[in-house]
């Protein structure tokens, strides 16, 4: 399965990311995992990207779909993969769906989770990620056993840059503007597929399989 999540910053893509990946048994690709592993490996790819990531503004599409298309050769990939953060713009989708022409392999779906805005504040205030592991927690929603530590390995769980109170309104204004118009792009092409994203994580998990198992293998 080929298969891209949409939603707005806070929707929960990352953790049902994890879940989805594991189930179907593909890799999952984050975007911005990619450029905060290359930020913190103090890459020249972090270096250009952080300014872009602090600022709570899209890196520019020139980096970002060449930074794809690499990922997107690796072996693991060919089989499937589950795209987490990109596309970003209505650009994005244009050239991610030239990179898969060119593999012979279209998308199977687009799956939207579907949140509304001030659940979306809460949930990326209240966000807090594993230094080591990269996993996501919730202070209210799935908070770690000992606070600020990592249930899976002990990691040290710090609150992204980009999730302070004045990034957060300027990342989701961003959302709005460039990325929404994806929602109507994929749904002209037949491609979209949404859920609630609301309530406990597991519930979202279950939906969110529900609706892709018919995708499976497609
Ligand atoms: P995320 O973890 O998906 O919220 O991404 C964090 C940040 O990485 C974003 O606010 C952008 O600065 C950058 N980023 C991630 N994915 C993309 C993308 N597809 N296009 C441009 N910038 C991106």
């Amino acid at each position: 399965m080929r298969l891209v999540l949409v939603g707005p910053p806070g929707a929960g893509k990352g953790t049902q990311a994890e879940f989805i990946a594991e189930n179907f048994g593909i890799p999952k690709i984050s975007t911005g995992d990619i450029f905060r592993a290359n930020v913190s490996g103090g890459t020249d790819l972090g270096k250009l990207a952080k300014k872009y990531m602090d600022a709570g503004d899209l890196v520019p599409d020139e980096v970002t779909n060449a930074m794809v298309r690499d990922r997107l050769a690796q072996p693991d990939a060919k089989d499937g993969f589950l795209l987490d953060g990109f596309p970003r713009n209505v650009a994005q989708a244009g050239e991610l769906d030239r990179m898969l022409d060119e593999l012979g392999a279209p998308l199977s779906v687009v799956l939207d989770l579907d949140v509304d805005f001030d659940e979306v504040v809460k949930r990326l205030s209240g966000r807090r990620t594993c230094k080591s592991c990269g996993h996501v927690w919730h202070l209210e929603y799935d908070p770690p056993k000992v606070a600020g530590i990592c249930d899976r390995d002990g990691g040290e769980l710090y609150q992204r840059d980009d999730d302070q109170p004045e990034t957060v309104r300027h990342r989701l204004e961003v959302y709005h503007l460039q990325t929404e118009p994806l929602i109507g792009f994929y749904r002209e092409a037949g491609r979209l597929v949404a859920i609630d994203a609301l309530g406990p994580v597991e519930d979202v998990t279950e939906r969110a399989i529900g609706a892709l198992t018919p995708f499976a293998n497609s």
